[in-house]
């Protein structure tokens, strides 16, 4: 049993402070029945309660706070195609998955843009997302992005900039070029998960929030329990990603917290929105540990950055932040910056999303290592898969074995960060 949990409300954001719904679902009480019970209201949690919910499944979703108040309501809101990992399943599995990985590439975005329409989810969904390159030697790989897409027929848009038209199009000096794909883009995240939530219950979801699930007692219809009721169901999925301590003897030593920030300016004039970035697009850096911006509905700089295993926020997330906007941007110095927020990123040491079974009927799936708007939604529909007995997809991802560190309860973070050290230059190598 789970104990010490402190229900919260949404973090100070700017996607908190502009909500299209404070949602206020009931907490769960008493005792409830239903094909699938989730647990957790991100992105992975909502997109397969979606997507149970579109196939007739009756469905719980289980929150411990408020939906979207993990990563999914506090990110960069980047759409980048794909997840982390892909490679490594290719380099598994060879050639005879090149398709399936292709089509897990774009399926993202595709159930993005598809949601978005069918259910008319308001979130400022705009196209455009460039890769830059703080470092000369970067720029090779987009040439190399370029070459892959025209061979494989993308049917979207793309382009590679040389450092005179990335200057140009972002009005800075600090990039020696960039790929940049109109499939791709950005939106409102929080505005997504409570749109798609709220989908969810018109088609017969039941949503609980400031409902932590303390316990999962297994069995033929395992039951789900918080501290004043439970579900019971035919199949669980645990979607608690990085704020999940639940189920340690299978999970624990698997997914890594790392803290990742955010600072939201106030709103530019738009001599300087059409200087920075007049085609608004999302933009990320190539660096190991990326920075990332993009300008909100109404025209403010959302900055991001930084990767943080201390386990502990920094006391003051605009220090922290801050600089690394202004070595882009030095012309915004005398900017105000009306927001600072931080959330917890999923990190697996392998990078692929750690996706499995315990027994026979609860499922997890967890950590996108700071890729997930995409790769959540894509994950969604395999868990909902999964539940109805198609394992294909679920497999590939299952059949990885997963790299654990040992002992990260007692030796703390520091350790993580170490790892990833050892992988990184692994890949380098
Ligand atoms: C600052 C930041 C910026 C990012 N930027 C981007 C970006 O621009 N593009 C991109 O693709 N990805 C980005 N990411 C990553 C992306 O946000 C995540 O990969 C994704 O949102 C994960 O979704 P999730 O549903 O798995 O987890 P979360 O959104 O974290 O949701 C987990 C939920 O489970 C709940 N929960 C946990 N334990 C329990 C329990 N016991 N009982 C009930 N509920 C529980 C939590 O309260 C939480 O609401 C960013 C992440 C952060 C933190």
């Amino acid at each position: 049993m789970i104990t010490g949990y402190q229900k919260q409300e949404h973090t100070g954001s700017y996607y908190a402070a502009t909500a299209n719904e404070i949602t206020d679902y009931p907490v769960l009480e008493g005792a409830h029945s239903v094909d699938v019970c989730i647990v957790g209201a991100g992105f992975t949690g909502v997109a397969t309660a979606l997507t149970l919910a579109e196939r007739g499944y009756s469905v719980a979703l289980v929150e411990a706070n408020r939906v979207g108040w993990g990563a999914s309501g506090r990110n960069g809101g980047q759409i980048i195609n794909g997840m982390s990992g892909l490679k490594k399943l290719r380099a598994r599995y060879g050639e005879s998955i090149a398709d399936t990985v292709w089509s897990l590439r774009w399926r993202g975005n595709d159930i993005i843009h598809d949601r978005v329409e069918q259910y008319d989810i308001r979130c400022d969904l705009k196209n455009g997302y460039a890769e830059v390159a703080p470092k000369p030697r970067q720029v090779g790989y987009f040439e190399e992005t370029a070459r892959e897409l025209e061979r494989l027929d993308f049917p979207y848009r793309y382009e590679v900039w040389d450092r005179e038209k990335t200057r140009a199009m972002l009005g800075t000096d600090a990039f020696h070029g960039g790929f940049i794909c109109y499939r791709d883009g950005h939106l409102h995240p929080l505005n997504l998960c409570i749109g798609e939530a709220r989908a969810a219950v018109n088609l017969g979801a039941r949503i609980f929030e400031q409902s932590p699930v303390t316990a999962i007692e297994h069995g033929a219809r395992p039951r789900v329990r918080t501290a004043d009721g439970h579900v019971e169901a035919d199949a669980v999925v645990l979607a608690g990603n990085a704020y999940s301590r639940l189920e340690p003897k299978h999970l624990s030593n698997l997914v890594f917290p790392a803290g990742s920030y955010i600072i939201g300016t106030e709103p530019l004039p738009d001599a300087v929105v059409n200087e920075i970035n007049p085609l608004d697009i999302a933009v990320c850096d190539v660096n190991a540990v990326v920075d990332y911006y993009r300008l909100s509905a109404d025209k403010r700089l959302l900055y991001g950055g930084a990767c943080n295993y201390s386990g502990r926020d920094p006391a003051s997330i605009k220090s922290y932040i801050l600089p690394r906007m202004l070595k882009v941007y030095p012309q915004l110095k005398d900017v105000r910056i009306d927001y600072e927020w931080g959330g917890k990123i999923g990190i697996v040491l392998n990078r692929v999303p750690a996706v499995g079974r315990i027994g026979k009927n609860v499922y997890y799936c967890q950590g996108y290592s700071g890729h997930g708007v995409c790769a959540t939604h894509v994950m969604g529909e395999i868990m909902a898969d999964a539940v109805g007995g198609t394992l294909e997809r679920f497999d590939l991802f299952a059949g990885l074995k997963p790299i654990r560190i040992p002992g990260t309860q007692w030796l703390g973070n520091q350790i993580i960060a170490l790892g990833m050290m050892y992988y990184r230059i692994k890949d380098l190598l």
